[in-house]
């Protein structure tokens, strides 16, 4: 399980003289640092001229004269040379897989997690698009939208964009649920190019007239089996209705369950399908392990594992927010440098953890489920599912937070009495057992005698009582 199959594009790079390709790094903003070929570009001062104009001029003298991987799939040259500063030098293979086709201007399902390098993957061929036909957006009105289930992952896709479109024209906005609305809608007033936004903000904001989503011609689901598990059903079908028929629409998931393929099939036109990891299955790179271990004990357990693995960042899920909050405060009582991620904290609160986390101000995240997808903070080594997720899927996205860019990871699940259920249904979504690491697995669920309870027999008969009671005798529970 510890065998390291999983980005050997990601090992290569780790040697390169950036050895943390990430956002945290604070890449080149798109005003800061321009690349050298700008820099003796005549500053724009006539604004009025540039907004009526088409910016052709503008972009045709920019363009760089370099050849590289990504130049070579048709990135254009001005997005091209962002990207060695940010420590992407070879294509990944969703990028290999992917890019080509997206430039051609082809719809796209790709199976693939976060982590596999897929934000670049739809994000370079779709700033190459925008920037060849050089057009201004119209107000209120944008010219690419991505849609992503969660704010974290909606601000990650936004700096990597800004990243990526360093130096260009192209200008993102991001619009997401807990910032003021009135200033989303007043910036909208202009258009953007690329509007980067979660469903239900967005179903807000074109209700209120701010956004008109008639003349998008590029469209992005990103985790969208998370949308789906949130419960963006709704809003994504309103949302597809309302964009042109005439659009290039790419869909990123990193399973593909049913209703998922019925989503597919409404908004993609004959989509390239890439698979990078078979979805649901966890990279192989990390190291898993089970802990069975009594409800009561479990946060006397976690601070023991905080404790031998001092200085090195961890993630611990939780199931609710309350939950969560409540274990967040037993640490920081306990001493742990810890910051709590949940729906009920606010925007503002949320951003301030992940931004201490990242920095390594503070050790420990306790986070539910708005954690588990898209987060990408590489220096993450353990995470912890303190509660097991009752949705078996969210298991491989909430360790997917660890062994990124290359490095190693542990997690550890928590597995009480009542949680053996939810246990063998991750390991078989997985198709693996997870080894055992401490404590005592309690007496599983009652199986039905030969001959009862229909075939496969996974259920116990309906009509007799169960020979064994269903929870863990109390000797188990100990463990
Ligand atoms: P993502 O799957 O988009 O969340 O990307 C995961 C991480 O991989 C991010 O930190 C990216 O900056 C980084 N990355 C993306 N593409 C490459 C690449 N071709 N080479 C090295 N790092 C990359």
């Amino acid at each position: 399980m510890c065998a390291d199959t999983r980005a050997p594009w990601l090992k290569e790079n780790m040697t390169t003289e950036n050895p943390r390709p990430n956002r945290s790094d604070k890449p080149r903003r798109p005003h800061g640092g321009k690349p050298s070929f700008n820099r003796g570009a005549k500053p724009n001062t006539n604004h009025r001229r540039h907004r009526d104009e088409p910016e052709e001029k503008f972009i045709r003298r920019a363009i760089p004269d370099i050849d590289t991987p990504f130049t070579r799939m048709g990135i254009d040259a001005r997005v091209a040379i962002n990207l060695p500063g940010l420590g992407i030098e070879t294509p990944s293979p969703i990028q290999e897989k992917s890019i080509p086709g997206i430039v051609e201007g082809r719809d796209l399902l790709g199976l693939a997690q976060t982590g596999t390098g897929k934000t670049a993957a739809f994000g370079l061929p779709m700033l190459t698009r925008l920037l060849n036909i050089g057009r201004k957006p119209e107000p209120k009105t944008c010219r690419a939208l991505i849609l992503a289930p969660t704010r974290e992952l909606a601000t990650q896709i936004a700096e990597n964009i800004d990243a990526y479109a360093a130096g260009t024209p192209i200008r993102q906005f991001r619009v997401v649920g807990g910032a003021s609305i009135n200033v989303q809608i007043q910036r909208l007033e202009r258009g953007v190019d690329v509007l980067i936004a979660t469903p239900g903000r967005l179903i807000d904001l074109i209700e209120r007239g701010a956004i008109d989503l008639s003349r998008t011609g590029y469209l992005v689901l990103d985790e969208a089996d998370q949308m789906l598990d949130i419960g963006f059903i709704h809003a994504l079908r309103r949302i597809a209705k309302m964009l042109p028929g005439e659009r290039q629409t790419l869909l990123f998931s990193a399973t593909m369950p049913k209703l998922m393929s019925e989503l597919a099939d409404s908004y993609l036109n004959d989509p390239l399908r890439v698979a990078v990891n078979p979805p649901g299955q966890a990279a192989a790179k990390i190291d898993q392990g089970v802990h069975f271990v009594s409800q009561g004990d479990k946060a006397a357990l976690l601070a023991e594992y905080l404790s031998k693995h001092s200085g090195e960042l961890a993630i611990v899920f939780g199931r609710t927010k309350h939950g969560s909050e409540k274990l967040a405060k037993l640490l920081d009582k306990w001493g742990y440098k810890v910051a709590a991620i949940h729906g009920n904290k606010s925007q503002g609160q949320r951003e301030r953890a992940l931004a201490s986390f990242r920095a390594e101000e503070t050790q420990v995240l306790v986070a539910t489920d708005v954690a588990a997808r898209g987060l990408d903070i590489p220096q993450v080594a353990h995470v912890y599912n303190y509660d097991l997720p009752n949705v078996p899927e969210n298991y491989v996205h909430r360790i997917g937070r660890t062994a990124r860019a290359g490095r190693d990871g542990r997690a550890i699940a928590f597995c009480g009495p009542a949680e053996l259920g939810e246990l063998r249904a991750i390991e078989k979504a997985m198709k693996a057992k997870i080894p055992v690491v401490g404590g005592e697995a309690p007496a599983e669920a009652p199986q039905p005698a030969r001959g009862r309870g229909g075939p496969g027999g996974a259920r116990p008969a309906r009509k007799r009582p169960a020979r064994r009671p269903s929870r863990a005798p109390k000797s188990a529970q100990q463990g």
